[in-house]
């Protein structure tokens, strides 16, 4: 995945929309109604995508 998107992209069903981004802070999906900080969810898309490079490269 880009990681330039994890600022747009739900951590809950990976949905990626601008429009997810209701403001600097907020993060609301368009689609499944997660609703978190949006630094917060910023996060677990990048733990989960270090996670998921983690697993490709180990074996
Ligand atoms: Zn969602």
């Amino acid at each position: 995945m880009n990681a330039r998107y994890t600022s747009q992209r739900c951590a809950e069903c990976g949905h990626v929309a601008k429009e997810n981004r209701l403001t600097q802070a907020k993060f609301l999906c368009v689609t499944c109604g997660h609703a978190a900080h949006a630094d917060v969810n910023a996060a677990i898309n990048i733990l989960r995508a270090g996670l998921a490079l983690q697993a490709a490269t180990a074996s």
